[in-house]
């Protein structure tokens, strides 16, 4: 490996540097009388490097011929610029051109919109935008993994391929060796005993069900992980493949869980807001002006938390008009979810306590008989980003549930067995990474925040 340093060191600098080498990619190329003007930008942060060429050096040919895109390595030396609003540039001794771009090179100077740059997805990430969304998904991955690790929790990996439908039926991605040209029938249905696994399977949505077995054992785990969800949602909120954060935690009621999602988005948000500073501040002027106010704020006050009764009932009273009509026991739309948390509580909110019967099968009744120990945490913009609950942990109670929402216990023996033997009260969350990345950034649309976004239509690159 050639040795250099990074742009970021480089520009971080307290002196000037003699002997410097750098390597990156042509973001742009300015000529003068005197000298030739290259931007060259390595991804290791959002600024460019400015590399100076004057006429009479002795790269300066080579210079002339560079175009927007090339890849080079340049040795020379770092010294204070005369220019306004950069505090170093770069004098080159030698400028080696791997591979140069031609005119075809898509990323010209001029600003495309995301919607032309999901199509080049392949070379997206030389954008500025991108460049920043992979730095900050960087942090938050370390944030995440930071937070857990100081608090005792477990890493833990579960499985991506899974034979239980758990609460994603109809929502999976078949898992299958068959030919499908001849599959094997008996009884006129699929033989699926002649399956790879023996079984149907299918990419996971969820890893919670082992993450509470783990639990079950370790006390305090959590995963962080792909997961998979073939529902036909083409929003701005939702993505086939994404990573999904799922803590859970034994001994454990929903209090402790909602207190738990609190402490760890704020302490994500306030990582964020001290490692990517020079993002953060791109995001706020390009992207969405007062982002980081926004996210100041919300380090600095509590969520507010609020039953499913409550929320209905302020909406039910709100002058703002709903395409869905609000009644007790409808799933929050996202226009409520918006209006509860943009225009009402104007800041982040937990809902708990919601109807059993739009919720998951596990999650744990209330004495009422009709709500379930569940949370979600809502924020201003993207609505919800953390979905959880504390679990059913009584037998019998689970099994009514299973027959009531029509899944047969039998599928479920050794999730059920984990309430037959030992026992505990427990809960977790799930947290979408690319719904926490889209509002700390503010982007609009999910897709442009994972640099390979897999939506209904779409597995390219
Ligand atoms: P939604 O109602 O928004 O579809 P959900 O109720 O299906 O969410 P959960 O099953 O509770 O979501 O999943 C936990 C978290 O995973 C959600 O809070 C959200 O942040 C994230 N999530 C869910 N579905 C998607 C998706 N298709 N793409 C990206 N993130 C998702
Ligand atoms: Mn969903």
């Amino acid at each position: 490996m050639m040795k250099r340093i990074r742009i970021a060191e480089c520009l971080q600098s307290e002196v000037p540097i003699n002997e410097c080498s750098i390597a990156g990619w042509v973001r742009t190329k300015r000529e003068s009388k005197e000298n030739i003007f290259i931007e060259i930008n390595d991804g290791s942060c959002l600024a460019n490097l400015q590399v100076v060429v004057g006429v009479g050096d002795s790269y300066f040919e080579t210079a002339q011929r560079l175009h927007t895109g090339a890849s080079v390595y340049i040795h020379g030396s770092l010294v204070a610029s005369p220019a306004q609003g950069q505090k170093w540039e770069l004098k080159p001794v030698v400028i080696t051109v791997f591979g140069d771009a031609d005119q075809s090179y898509p990323l010209q100077k001029k600003r495309h919109s995301f919607e032309f740059l999901r199509e080049i997805a392949h070379l997206r990430p030389r954008t500025n935008t991108m460049g920043a969304i992979m730095r900050i998904r960087n942090q938050v991955s370390y944030a995440i993994h930071t937070f857990f690790q100081h608090k005792g929790f477990l890493y833990v990996h579960t499985p991506i391929i899974t034979t239980s439908d758990c609460e994603g039926a109809g929502e999976m991605f078949q898992v299958t060796t068959l030919d499908l040209r001849n599959l094997p029938v008996v009884n006129g249905s699929i033989d699926y005993t002649q399956d790879f696994f023996g079984a149907k399977a299918a990419l996971t949505v969820s890893g919670q069900l082992e993450g509470e077995l783990l639990a079950m054992a370790s006390g305090y785990i959590y995963t962080f992980g792909p997961t998979f969800r073939a529902e036909n949602s083409n929003t701005t909120r939702h993505l086939s493949e994404f990573w999904m954060v799922e803590p859970e935690m034994a001994f454990a009621t929903l209090q402790d869980d909602c207190s738990l999602a609190e402490e760890f988005l704020r302490f994500v948000f306030t990582w964020v807001l001290e490692k990517c500073k020079e993002d953060m501040q791109f995001f706020d002027e390009r992207i969405k002006p007062g982002i980081i106010k926004n996210l100041e704020l919300i380090v600095s006050s509590s969520f507010e938390i609020v039953t499913y009764t409550e929320a209905i009932e302020k909406l039910k009273q709100s002058r703002d008009s709903f395409e869905f009509p609000v009644h007790w026991g409808m799933d929050l739309q996202t226009e409520h979810e918006r209006w509860l948390t943009e225009k009402y509580f104007k800041k982040p909110i937990i809902v708990i306590h919601y109807p059993k019967a739009i919720k998951a099968f596990y999650m744990k009744l209330n004495d009422d008989n009709n709500t379930v120990r569940a949370m979600d945490v809502l924020v201003p913009g993207v609505g919800e980003i953390i979905g959880g609950s504390e679990r059913e942990d009584r037998y019998d109670v689970l099994i009514a549930r299973m027959k009531e929402m029509e899944l047969n216990p039998d599928d479920y023996w050794w999730y059920l067995d984990i309430r037959k033997f030992g026992s505990a009260p427990h809960a977790g969350f799930g947290l979408g990474f690319e719904r926490a990345i889209q509002f700390i950034t503010g982007m609009q649309n999910i897709r442009d925040v994972i640099p390979f976004p897999r939506t209904p239509g779409n597995a390219r690159f």
